[in-house]
């Protein structure tokens, strides 16, 4: 169980806002408790104004000349400082997350180690902002490009990954030179204060990194519409990113999406059926299937589809469901009663539309009555089209469709609108291929689940998924920065003929 935090100590979770913690001006605040245990009651995420939205990005717009002109290098040193700073405070930082977000410790800590990889790299980027230098076509003539920050960018970010996405963001845009207007999911106030604490303890500085908790609809919206903002970085859901890119259009801002996934696992008649088991079930239930990546679907050859099944099932009903910061708990909660309720409709949805093999209930009695706790739960003979299939749920749910081969196994996995991940399991390198080819997906993993990525490979999906750049990686420079051609003649002499 989680240490309760003394009633003295609940707060309201202040703002961050040109380098003070603010608290905010309005009388407006959602409680958030522990998702596993109803009676701690973690504090409160203000609903802070409208004004308060236009006050951080007056600050970063005021911060902004000194960051920028600061040698990119000494800002990459910040961030190197800021990694250090997250593996010291990994323990605490890591409890905090599991009592705020409900996954378990070990998940928590997987998330704290990706996101200290992930500055780590960044840092070193300070020192690789390069362009190219380039001939011209003219005798004593060259050209070359440069990378500038863009300016104030706002970053939109869920409650999922409350460290990882958020820090992947803002650790390339600071590397830039942009500053930062943060407006962080309102489920995961207390999680964000630390993350921004242990920036300004790294030493960026006042103004530079901004933070104002509150809806979506009124401070998100704020951001998206304010013209000084010249940048949206948005992950959530598909239905907030549409809207969030309509109106980033109007003022012509560069916005960056990553939404919502339904990922798939192919299955094939020469896989290692244990191994695929082994992952389908790590990628399916792990974070409690509350992934962006999380494997939602399994396409399997009809040969093999009962022998799986019983794989599935088996490990799916040994899975330990409970408080994320018991050691043998695999599967924590859901994040709030809105999620809850959303995973307990799908499970009546699929009981219409598929059969179900192993769980379909929400757990009830004793420490689950304290939270909200779902089954780890299988459905088989989910037709193609079913909304089991199509729709993401965000929850311990799996679908598992037949299908006759090879050719239908990649069609089927397709048949989505979403394209973020999906896996193959196959011993034929042939297949290896032509799956890595044919899924449309951003990310393929071989005979590997569906989730994870690392540090320096870029991250990101394609179709309903992915909008604009690649996040993480290389990649993520391109976002935050914009290229600039500077043409230099050195004759000195007026030029004849060509001026086109
Ligand atoms: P959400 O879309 O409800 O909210 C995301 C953020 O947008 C929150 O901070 C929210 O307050 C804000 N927001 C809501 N309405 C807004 C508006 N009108 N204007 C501006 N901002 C607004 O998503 P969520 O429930 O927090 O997160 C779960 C979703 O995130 C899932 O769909 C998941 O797949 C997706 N996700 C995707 C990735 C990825 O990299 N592809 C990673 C993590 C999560």
């Amino acid at each position: 169980m989680a240490t309760l935090m003394p009633v003295s100590e609940v707060t309201v979770c202040p703002n961050y806002v040109g380098g003070e913690w603010v608290e905010s001006r309005s009388t407006r605040k959602v409680e958030r408790r522990n998702p596993a245990n109803f009676n701690d009651l973690i504090g409160y995420t203000p609903v802070s104004t409208r004004d308060e939205m236009r006050e951080a990005i007056a600050a970063a717009e005021r911060a902004y000349p000194d960051w920028r002109d600061k040698p990119a290098p000494k800002r990459g040193k910040i961030l190197l400082r800021a990694a250090q700073l997250l593996e010291e405070h990994k323990d605490e930082v890591a409890r905090l997350l599991t009592r705020e977000e409900g996954k378990t410790v070990a998940e928590s800590l997987g998330e704290l180690t990706r996101t200290t990889n992930i500055v780590e790299y960044i840092s070193g980027e300070a020192r690789r902002l390069s362009g190219e230098t380039l001939p011209s076509e003219l005798p004593r003539n060259f050209a070359y490009t440069i990378r500038q920050p863009l300016g104030v960018v706002g970053l939109i970010t869920p409650w999922n990954f409350p460290v990882a996405v958020p820090v992947w963001k803002i650790a390339p845009a600071l590397v830039c030179g942009n500053t930062i207007v943060w407006k962080p999911a309102g489920l995961t106030p207390f999680i964000s204060r630390r993350v921004v604490e242990i920036f300004a303890e790294a030493g960026v500085p006042p103004g530079v990194l901004n933070l104002v908790q509150g809806s979506g609809a009124e401070v998100g919206d704020e951001l998206v519409e304010h013209p000084t903002v010249r940048a949206i970085s948005f992950t959530g859901s598909n239905e907030v990113g549409q809207g969030i890119n309509a109106k980033a259009a109007r003022h012509l801002k560069k916005v960056q999406l990553e939404m919502g996934g339904k990922n798939p696992v192919v299955v094939l008649d020469d896989a290692d059926l244990e191994l695929a088991a082994d992952n389908i079930i790590a990628g399916a239930f792990g974070s409690t299937g509350q992934r962006c990546t999380a494997t939602s679907r399994v396409v399997v050859v009809e040969s093999v589809a009962d022998a799986l099944m019983g794989l599935l099932v088996e490990r799916a009903r040994k899975l330990k469901v409970g408080d994320g910061t018991e050691p043998d708990t695999f599967v924590g909660p859901s994040v709030d009663g809105r999620q809850c309720e959303k995973v307990e409709e799908y499970l009546e949805i699929g009981r219409r539309e598929a059969k179900l093999a192993a769980g379909g209930e929400r757990l009830r009695g004793g420490v689950y009555d304290q939270g909200y706790f779902i089954a780890p739960t299988i459905f088989d003979h989910v037709p193609i089209t079913a909304r089991l299939a199509q729709e993401e749920i965000f929850g311990p749910v799996l679908s598992v469709t037949r299908v006759k081969g090879f050719d239908q196994a990649i069609d089927a996995a397709n048949n989505v609108r979403y394209g973020l991940t999906a896996s193959v399991f196959t011993r034929d390198a042939n297949r290896v291929f032509e799956a890595a080819e044919r899924l449309e997906v951003g990310m393929v993993h071989v005979n590997s689940p569906t989730v994870g990525g690392e540090a320096h490979v870029p991250f990101g999906g394609i179709k309903a998924t992915g909008f604009g750049e690649r996040e993480v990686g290389s990649t993520a420079i391109d976002f935050y920065s914009e290229l600039k051609v500077v043409y230099i003649d050195y004759t000195g002499r007026k030029r004849e003929g060509k001026l086109y």
